[in-house]
């Protein structure tokens, strides 16, 4: 428990090199198309959430996997920046976790995302049990193998630290899996897959797991437990740039408004404002807001 000192969040997931090419329009198969502008960025939900809760005031660890390429330095780098702990990221032979995103005219895009070393997280070793043992959340996201998710899941779980599993990309989840989570957060989109089922969502998921937050873009977000708490906090209203990440930076800063063991109506509020923080400005992990800016949006809105 947090007692005057830092909350600890330990994150197992993903980390990506987004490689962002500009074009007038998207090449068809087989075709050359001249593009306009290329930048890298770095991503992947795991970082990206461990920014988050980084920025939003936590201790954080990131247990994940990067290449042994110029990649997997600079991820690890730009992790080490953003105050993340990477000494439990691993530099495995091959490739960095990459997505390659092309973008056409209108905003079009299409996208080749290829795991990598995010796939070769098979193991934990004692150093990660004892890091996961120490948190007081264990957030966990599914782009790396789901059995080493639930591993860390439930020595989560065994050593009383609460799960909190961001179900995405969205599927359906194998049940030792569900039995450890604590607090599921998804989109509209991930809750419907996780649910099996379009109609009474919240009601489907509560029948797999204790706590359900559920992120509803420019609607805010909704609480519901078992316990028959339902609580909705809206999102304050911003001019949108930029929407990628704000599920990051919304998980990430729940994750440690959580760990604070803040009133659950102020976690959801106070998540919301990190998440309307974030679509303010342009860039994934560069637009995770830090606990300044989520305090400052918290306050207009409140
Ligand atoms: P994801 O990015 O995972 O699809 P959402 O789109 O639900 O997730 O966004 C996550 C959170 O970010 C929302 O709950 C909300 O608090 C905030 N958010 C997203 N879009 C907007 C927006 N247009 N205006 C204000 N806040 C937003």
């Amino acid at each position: 428990m947090s007692t005057g000192m830092s909350v600890r969040v330990v994150v197992v997931g993903s980390a990506n090199m987004d490689l962002v090419a500009t074009a007038p329009r998207l090449p068809a198969p087989g075709e050359t198309v001249l593009g306009t502008d290329f930048t890298t960025v770095a991503g992947g939900k795991g970082a990206n959430q461990a920014v988050a809760a980084a920025r939003a005031g936590a201790d954080c660890v990131l247990i994940g996997a990067v290449g042994d390429d110029p990649f997997g330095a600079t991820l690890r780098e730009g992790l080490r920046g953003a105050g993340v702990d990477a000494a439990l990221v691993r530099t495995v032979a091959g490739p960095s976790g990459v997505a390659l995103i092309a973008v056409g005219g209108d905003g079009e895009n299409q996208i080749l995302v290829v795991p990598g070393a995010n796939g070769a997280l098979t193991g934990l070793d004692e150093r990660d049990l004892a890091a996961i043992a120490a948190a007081d959340v264990l957030m966990a996201q599914l782009e790396v193998p789901v059995a080493t998710v639930t591993a860390a899941a439930r020595a989560a779980r065994a050593a009383g630290v609460t799960v909190l599993l961001n179900a995405a990309p969205a599927r359906q989840l194998p049940a030792d899996l569900l039995s450890t989570v604590d607090i599921l957060v998804v989109n509209e989109g991930e809750a419907r897959a996780v649910a099996g089922r379009a109609h009474d969502v919240l009601d489907a998921l509560l029948e797999l797991v204790p706590r359900v937050v559920l992120t509803l873009g420019a609607r805010g977000a909704a609480y519901a437990d078992r316990d028959g708490t339902r609580i909705t906090a809206p999102a304050p209203i911003v001019s949108t740039v930029d929407t990628t990440a704000a599920g990051d930076a919304f998980a990430g800063a729940f994750a440690v408004a959580w760990g604070e063991a803040r009133p659950v109506s102020e976690a959801l509020r106070w998540a919301c404002a990190a998440g309307a923080a974030c679509v303010r400005t342009l860039g994934a992990a560069g637009s995770l807001p830090t606990r300044q800016e989520i305090d400052g949006l918290y306050r207009v809105a409140a």
